[in-house]
This record gives structure tokens, sequence and C-alpha cells, in this order.
């Protein structure tokens, strides 16, 4: 167990590694941040910023020699970065969790080999190859680089096959895979954690609104085909976490079809359809990957109230903030950003009960 007054370094800046950060705090740890960004909202509340890019191998090697362990609140840190740095110090997730998340292929095919189902899908290396996906697809289907979305952002969708050369414009012509449009009855998603000795807990399972590709809402309890296909949800989340030797908060993200379940994509760190386990549960995502990667056991994660809605300020939402901060059944979040570009993930508001 790393005792208290240890550092934890965290790879990322933003409003993940803030909420990471406030909880380290109140179990005694400090933190220090890597982000090669000015002025990153999770340094505001830590010890210490580096502020240099992911390929900055003097700075990664400086960095690991100022901290105790090191965490991430960002996927797509490289995984060279992640490589180096646990030459000289714990990393948790380590980077075979990376390397499976950062790339959307990598994600499906081991999901599918470890049982779980995907929509259809196809590789997509060339325009050329696009056309074929479309061939074995059909449409309506969305194109999504292999890297690097989030969002929303990297995805084009076609309704017709006379969208390929628009699609494959819109993404960059990037390597990408062609998904069937699915038609699913809700969204919804599975938080764990996984600690250092392989003990794991996952949270009541919320399902998750998404508005232009960007998550809204998060709130439980979930409907009913969702309670339903939990427990499958859950198991499969579980495997995954555990072929990966993961340590810390995992979130796998799902459709809920009507013929069943389907995995969507997966994330490994907290995660924002986890926000509302703050004020919703026992123990929040952000204590428990704190215990996780400091080597303590992991807490309950039991609902507190029947009823939990989580909702994104995004963009000019946030300029909504006098009044939200004035209803006392709000519990506001705001991430310290500057400007509310839209789009732009500014805070979160989490209400308990009717
Ligand atoms: P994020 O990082 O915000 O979770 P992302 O950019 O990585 O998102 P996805 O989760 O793959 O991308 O897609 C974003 C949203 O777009 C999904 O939550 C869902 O609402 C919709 N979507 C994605 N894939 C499909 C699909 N195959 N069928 C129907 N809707 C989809
Ligand atoms: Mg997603």
């Amino acid at each position: 167990m790393l005792p208290p007054g240890s550092t934890i370094g965290i790879l990322g800046g933003g409003q993940l590694g803030r909420m990471l950060a406030l909880a380290a705090a109140e179990l005694g740890y400090r933190c220090h941040i890597f982000a090669p960004e000015t002025d990153p909202p999770a340094a505001d509340v830590s010890a210490a910023h580096t502020r240099a890019d992911y390929a900055d191998t003097a700075a990664l090697s400086a960095f690991a020699q100022r901290v105790d362990v090191v965490t991430l609140e960002w996927e797509n840190v490289p995984c060279a970065a992640v490589r180096q740095l646990a030459g000289q110090v714990a990393v948790h997730p380590g980077a075979q969790s990376l390397e499976v998340a950062q790339d959307r292929m990598a994600e499906k095919q081991s999901v599918e080999w470890l049982g779980g189902r995907c929509a259809p899908w196809a590789q997509v290396d060339s325009r050329e190859a696009l056309d074929g996906a479309i061939a074995q697809i059909g449409v309506p289907a969305i194109l999504k680089t292999r890297r690097f979305g989030y969002d929303g952002k990297g995805q084009a969708r076609l309704h017709t096959a006379s969208d390929a050369d628009a699609a494959w414009a819109a993404i960059g012509q990037q390597p990408a895979i062609l998904e069937a449009m699915v038609d699913f009855a809700h969204e919804y998603s599975v938080i764990l954690c996984r600690g250092a000795d392989g003990t794991m807990v996952d949270w009541p399972v919320p399902v998750n609104l998404h508005k232009g590709g960007i998550l809204a809402t998060s709130s439980l309890p979930p409907p009913a085909l969702v309670r339903e296909q939990a427990p499958a949800a859950v198991a499969l989340a579980r495997t995954v976490a555990e072929k990966l030797g993961h340590v810390g908060v995992l979130t796998c993200e799902f459709f809920a079809c009507r013929d069943g379940l389907r995995f969507n994509e997966m994330a490994p760190r907290v995660h924002n359809s986890g926000h509302w386990t703050i004020e919703g549960s026992e123990t929040s995502q952000f204590e428990n990957h704190v215990r996780a990667v400091a080597g303590l056991p992991l807490r309950p994660t039991a609902l507190v109230n029947p009823r939990v809605t989580m909702t994104n300020l995004i963009g000019d939402d946030v300029a909504d903030w006098p009044r939200l901060m004035s209803d006392p059944a709000a519990h506001v979040h705001l991430y310290g950003k500057g400007e509310a570009r839209p789009g732009r993930k500014m805070g979160h508001v989490t209400r308990l009960g009717k």
C-alpha cells in the first residue's frame, strides 16, 4: 500500500485528472500532472505540473523520478511513453490495456475473441477497401477512425453507398473501420475497478443518452431492457479486465438491442458516464481508481439513492451556473476551463432522488 504523502503521477490534464487529483487529495496523496497544455484543469488542483510532450523522453524520465506511481486519465498517451515510464516506476493501467483501447479494431477483435458481440464491422485501410466494406456491411453505416476518436469525432455516417467519397474525406483518409448502424433501444456502460491484487468491484449500470455523439446524461435506474442485459455485460467487462491484467477503472460501453447486447467500445480509465458515482455511490469511480493504483483495498459501490441523474454542461450550458449554484438539489461540478466552445465539456451536475 502506497503510504499517504506519496505522489501519484497522472498522464493527461483534463477534467478526469482533476477529479482523480481531488479524490487522491482526500486520501492524503499528492498528484503530479504530466500534460502538454499550458493550463490544464487538473493542474489547478494538483501539487505539480510538468508541461511537456508525451514524446519528450527526458521530461518523462524526470517525471518518473518525482512520482511513486503513474496512472492516466487519457488513453491516447503514446504506448512508448508508458513503456519508458514502466522501466522506472509502476504504471497502472499498463501498456497492454492502452494498446487495445487505443485501436477500435483491436478493441472489437479482443472482445469478440472473448465471446462478446459487436455491431458488424469491417476493416477499411483505403478508399477501395471502403467499397468492399460497404458491400459486406451494407448501409446505413458509420465510418470510424481506428485511433484518436472521442465525443463522436473521427466519425462519418453513410446513408447510401454514394456517401463513400465524402465519408472517406471527412475522416481524413485514415485507417478506419466501417460499422453497421445499430438500431438500439438504449445505451449503457459498465464501470468496474480492478485492484492491484485482482479483486474487482463494479457499479450499478447507468443508461446513457448521447446528443450529437456526445454524452448528455447518465441516469439510474436504467430501463428494464438494460437491467436484463446488465449481468451479461458486467461479466464480459470483468473478463476483459482480467485478460488485460487491467489495474484501475475500466469502462465498457454497450448498446441494448431488442435481440441482446452489443459491445461498442472501452475506455481504460474513469469515464464521464461514471461521474454520478461521486454523490450517487458509496465510493466514487475516482476514489476506487486511486485506491487501485495505490494498492489499497477497493471500497463498496452500492447506490446511496435509487435515483441518480448526471447531466453534462456542454459549451454554453455552463452559462446557466447562477441558477444551478442556487439549486439546493444540484451537485455542481465545474472543470475550471476558460472558453465555453461548442461541444466542450465544461462541467456536470448530479441530482439524487426524484
Ligand atoms: P466517446 O469517446 O464520447 O464515448 P466516441 O467518439 O469514441 O465516443 P462512439 O462511442 O463509438 O465514439 O460513438 C459515439 C456515439 O455515436 C455512441 O455513443 C452512439 O450514440 C453513436 N454510435 C456509435 N456507433 C454506432 C453504431 N454502430 N450504431 C448506432 N449508433 C452508434
Ligand atoms: Mg463512446
